[in-house]
């Protein structure tokens, strides 16, 4: 990855000063330049050294939701933007960020999965999305490493032709030399340790190396936001949900899209690389990957894809999804702060929403007003409560909750 190391200068003040060098803010940063706004970001160690740069890279509103709701149309809207980035970036500053359509298999273990990935299906065809069901024999056809008894044994699959994937750290690399180009500043190892206040108002934030000063701020530091947020007065409730990735070559033959159990994950990347994902451990900061990670994922996928036996494990990465506490996004103005804007709690979405994100935050900046999409999203709603409420509370809170 291409660095962009220094100090971050207080010879011009930017506009917008954003905090974390995640997806998030090269997107908010990328966005803002293209509308012709001085952007600075500071990143505290090195581009995509958060979760942005372990993620297995899936845009994949479809295989995961549920139900309809707000988040789901989100998600849609949040995938269609990534294609036409990817095009961009490649014709701006060459670099192919690797983005395919290659369709997700969500397989089902067993009788309760299919009639679940049934009903999904129903509903998403009804509301207009393409998404098909592939009967355990007709497995093979679609996926060669389920021919013969490895798909017969499973209890058929929901093929979703519009998912797809796009390489992670080289989106965030895309983004940021986009911004670069077009006047974006972007200092590596520059750590903002607190947002200094002048009343209601942020004036500055503080760094190592002195205060920096901005007209608008944008907390997008991840998992780590909550620690600066308290320094301007807000309490923010993200945390940590650990996810760790085995990284695979298959020796023969790769999967030909994304393969996707209850359990597990397989995401075939342009190179060969094949990602094995995902764990989920709430609340662990340790972002060093484990044994008993590696062995929840291979057991995870050996129970629905046998041939993955054979492919040779290349590496293992970990890192933190930033979560709240109903795994929602947190996204809008902080609330008392005029000139703050928060963009984090992407939790497993954030690749998938990270250019949305981005284009809307830099619209609300420039324009003053924030997309309606993003109403249920915003901080206010844990104003006054639990910060340990959980997912189905909140889920139920969200308006248009139906099939
Ligand atoms: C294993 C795994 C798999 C995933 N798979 C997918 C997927 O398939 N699809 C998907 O959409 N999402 C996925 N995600 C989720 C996605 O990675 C995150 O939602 C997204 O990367 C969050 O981006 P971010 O910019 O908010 O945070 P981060 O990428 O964590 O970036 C925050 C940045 O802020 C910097 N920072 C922190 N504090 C400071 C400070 N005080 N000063 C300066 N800088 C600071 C950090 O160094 C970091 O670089 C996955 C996550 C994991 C862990």
């Amino acid at each position: 990855m291409r660095s962009f190391p220094g100090r971050p200068t207080a010879e011009a003040i930017p506009d917008v000063l954003i905090v974390g060098g995640g997806v998030i803010g090269c997107s908010i940063a990328y966005h803002l330049a293209l509308g012709g706004a001085r952007a600075q970001v500071l990143e505290r160690d090195y581009l995509a050294a958060g979760a942005s740069g372990v993620a297995a890279g899936m845009l994949a509103p479809q295989v995961e939701a549920p139900f309809d709701d707000p988040f789901f149309a989100l998600t849609l809207l949040g995938r269609a933007e990534h294609a036409p980035l990817a095009a961009a970036l490649l014709d701006d500053v060459g670099l192919d960020v690797e983005c395919r359509t290659s369709g997700i298999l969500r397989v089902a273990m067993d009788e309760a999965e299919r009639v679940e990935l049934q009903r999904r299906m129903r509903w998403q065809t009804a509301r207009g999305l393409r998404a098909e069901w592939i009967e355990p024999t007709e497995l093979g056809d679609r996926e060669p490493l389920l021919a013969g008894v490895a798909g017969r044994l499973l209890a058929g699959g929901l093929w979703l032709p519009d998912e797809g994937h796009v390489r992670s750290p080289r989106l965030v690399q895309g983004l940021a030399t986009a911004s670069v180009k077009r006047g974006a500043r972007i200092a590596e190892g520059a750590w903002a340790t607190a947002f200094e206040l002048d009343g209601d108002r942020v004036v500055g934030v503080r760094t190592p190396t002195g205060v920096m000063r901005a007209g608008t701020f944008v907390l997008a530091a991840g998992v780590w936001s909550g620690d600066l947020a308290r320094s301007a007065g807000l309490s923010l409730p993200v945390g940590p949900v650990k996810g760790q990735i085995v990284t695979l070559r298959a020796l023969n033959r790769s999967p030909r899209q994304v393969i996707w159990s209850g359990e597990c994950y397989l995401v075939p990347k342009v190179d060969g690389q094949v990602i094995l994902g995902a764990t989920e451990e709430d609340g662990n900061y340790d972002r060093r990957p484990t044994l008993a990670g590696m062995g929840h994922l291979a057991e995870a996928a050996l129970e629905f894809l046998p041939l993955a036996g054979g492919f040779t494990v290349e590496g293992m990465w970990a890192g933190l999804r930033p979560a709240a506490p109903d795994r929602y996004p947190i996204v809008g103005r902080a609330p008392g702060r005029d000139n703050l804007i928060l963009a984090t709690a992407h939790f497993r979405n954030g690749v998938l929403l990270g250019p949305l994100t981005g284009r809307w935050i830099a619209d609300f900046i420039r324009g003053g007003t924030l997309a309606s999409e993003l109403a249920p999203f915003g901080p206010e709603r844990f104003a006054g409560a639990s910060p340990s409420q959980g997912l189905e509370a909140r889920r139920a809170d969200l308006p248009g909750r139906a099939e």
